[in-house]
C-alpha cells in the first residue's frame, strides 16, 4: 500500500486516487524559464521522478504534466537587460532543460504545456472568476479577491488576518486587500501583451498553473507536486482560483520537496556556474547526482557542497562493480525486494531503499546467499530507482588486466618464484583487488 505525505493534511496518508480507471493524474509545477536549470530544479525533477517510478511499481498508470512559465516579470527583466526577445530566451532555456532532463534519465511527462500557448484557457478562467464575483478590475489589471474565498490559507495553514497584521505584504493602492493577487496585468510600455475581453495584457503567474493543470487533468486531479517554497503563495492561490471557478476540490494530494541550501558554498568565491544543472552533470554525471539526492528524504532540506557530492560519488562507486544491464529481472531474492518496495511505498523513503541496496552488496561479499540471485536483485533495485546502466569500458579493461596478472602469477608459482607471486598479490591488494586462492583455481573481487 502506497503512503504519501500530503501537505494539505500534514499527514502521511494511504494513497487513494480519485479516478478508479487506474490512472493517476499528476501536475508538477515547472520552471520559469528566464534562466537555465540549477540544482534546485534537479531536486524537484528527481522528486517527481521517484514519485512516478514508485507509482508505477505500485501498478498505477500515469498521466503527468510538467509546465513552463514562459512569460513573467523575470523574463521581461531579462529581456530588458539582454535586448533579446523573451521568446528566444525562453526557448534557449527550455532546450537546455530537455538536455538536462534526458541526461538525468527522468521519466517523460505526457504533456509539457507553456503558459504562452494557453492564453485562451487563462482568459476563459479569469472571465469565469469575474462573472462569479471572485475577481475585480482595478486600473488595467484584474485581481483575485482573497477575502471572497473563505478557505484561503487551508494549504499553508496561514490565516488572512495574521498575514495582513504581519504587514509582510506589499502595499498596492490598486488592491482592495493587500493579499489580493494579480490574474491579468494590463500591458505596460515595451512589454509583450495579448488581447483579451478585459484589455491588452498578460497573465499573472498563479493563474497559468490553474488553467494548464485543469485543461489536461480535469477540474479535480490526484497529485500536485513542486518545491515547498511554492506552498505560499503560489499553490495557495492556485487552490483559491481553481476552486472558486469550478466549485470543486482542486488537487487531492500536495507533494512538496525540500530545498537545496547553498549556505556553505555561497561563502566561497567560486560560486560561478557550479550549481548549474549542466555543469553538475558534466562534473558528476546523472547517477552520482541522483544518488546524492536520494541519500536525503525528499521532504528534508539538503545542504549542498562539493564535498558532500564527492562523498556520494565514493559511496556510489561501491555499487558499480556489481551492476550489469544483463540481469534476470524475475530471478530475484523476493524478501529483499519486498523490503525495498515497502521502503519506497512508505512516503518514498529513498535513504532506506539505498540502505537495502548496500546491505545486499555486503551479502554478496559475504557470500550469504546465491550470488547470482543477489546480483539480479541489486540490478533490479538499481533500475527501479532510475539509475543508468553505463557501459563499463574501464571495468572491462580492469578485468582483462587482472586476468593477465593472475596468469603471470600462476606461472611464477609453478616456477616457485613465490616472492614475485606475493608481490603481485600485494600490489593488487593495494588497489582494492583481492585475490582468493581456492583448490580449483583463483577468484578475485573488488573490495568495498
Ligand atoms: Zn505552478
Amino acid at each position: 500500500m502506497l503512503k504519501l505525505y500530503n501537505t494539505f493534511s500534514k499527514n502521511v496518508e494511504n494513497f487513494d486516487p480519485i479516478s478508479k480507471d487506474g490512472f493517476v493524474r499528476i501536475y508538477s509545477c515547472g520552471m520559469t524559464v528566464q534562466d537555465t536549470p540549477h540544482i534546485g530544479h534537479i531536486r524537484a525533477l528527481i522528486t517527481v521522478d521517484i514519485l512516478r517510478r514508485v507509482l508505477k511499481l505500485s501498478e498505477y498508470s500515469l498521466f503527468s504534466v510538467y509546465n513552463f512559465t514562459d512569460i513573467d516579470d523575470k523574463l521581461i527583466t531579462k529581456m530588458g537587460e539582454s535586448h533579446i526577445d523573451y521568446r528566444i530566451i525562453s526557448q534557449r532555456n527550455i532546450d537546455e532543460f530537455f538536455e538536462v532532463f534526458n541526461n538525468l534519465n527522468i521519466l517523460p511527462f505526457d504533456v509539457y504545456p507553456r503558459a504562452t500557448g494557453h492564453i485562451e484557457e487563462i482568459i476563459e478562467l479569469i472571465s469565469k472568476l469575474l462573472e462569479k464575483g471572485f475577481a475585480y478590475k482595478s486600473g488595467d489589471d484584474i485581481y483575485f479577491s482573497v477575502s471572497k474565498f473563505k478557505e484561503y490559507g487551508k494549504l499553508s495553514g496561514k490565516r488572512l488576518d495574521d498575514l495582513i497584521e504581519g504587514k509582510r505584504v506589499e502595499v498596492n493602492q490598486n488592491k482592495e486587500n493587500p493579499l489580493d493577487f494579480v490574474l491579468w496585468k494590463g500591458a505596460r510600455d515595451n512589454e509583450p501583451y495579448w488581447y483579451s475581453p478585459f484589455g491588452k495584457g498578460r497573465p499573472g503567474w498563479h493563474i497559468e498553473c490553474s488553467a494548464m493543470s485543469m485543461k489536461y487533468l480535469g477540474e479535480s486531479f490526484d497529485i500536485h507536486a513542486g518545491g515547498k517554497d511554492l506552498i505560499f503563495p503560489h499553490h495557495e492561490n492556485e487552490i483559491a482560483q481553481s476552486e472558486c471557478a469550478t466549485g470543486k476540490p482542486f488537487a487531492k494530494y500536495w507533494i512538496h520537496n525540500g530545498m537545496v541550501n547553498l549556505k556553505g558554498e555561497k561563502m566561497s568565491k567560486s560560486l560561478g556556474n557550479v550549481f548549474k544543472a549542466k555543469e553538475l552533470l558534466k562534473l558528476y554525471g546523472p547517477n552520482v547526482l541522483r544518488f546524492f539526492l536520494y541519500k536525503t528524504h525528499y521532504r528534508k532540506d539538503i545542504e549542498f557542497s562539493k564535498e558532500r557530492v564527492e562523498e556520494a560519488k565514493t559511496a556510489f562507486k561501491r555499487l558499480v562493480p556489481y551492476i550489469s544491464e544483463n540481469f534476470e529481472e524475475d530471478n530475484i531474492e523476493v524478501d529483499i525486494y519486498k523490503d525495498f518496495k515497502n521502503a519506497l511505498e512508505d512516503d518514498l523513503n529513498t535513504p532506506e531503499a539505498l540502505g537495502i541496496i548496500f546491505e545486499t552488496v555486503n551479502m554478496i561479499n559475504k557470500k550469504e546467499k546465491e550470488e547470482n540471485l543477489l546480483k539480479n536483485t541489486l540490478c533490479r533495485m538499481y533500475k527501479d530507482l532510475g539509475f543508468i546502466f553505463v557501459k563499463k569500458e574501464k571495468d572491462d579493461l580492469t578485468e582483462q588486466l587482472v586476468e593477465v596478472l593472475l596468469k603471470i602469477r600462476e606461472s611464477m608459482k609453478k616456477e616457485k618464484n613465490y616472492q614475485m607471486a606475493d608481490l603481485i598479490r600485494e600490489e593488487l591488494k593495494k588497489r582494492k583487488i583481492v585475490i582468493n586462492d581456492l583448490k580449483d583455481g583463483v577468484t578475485w573481487k573488488i573490495e568495498d
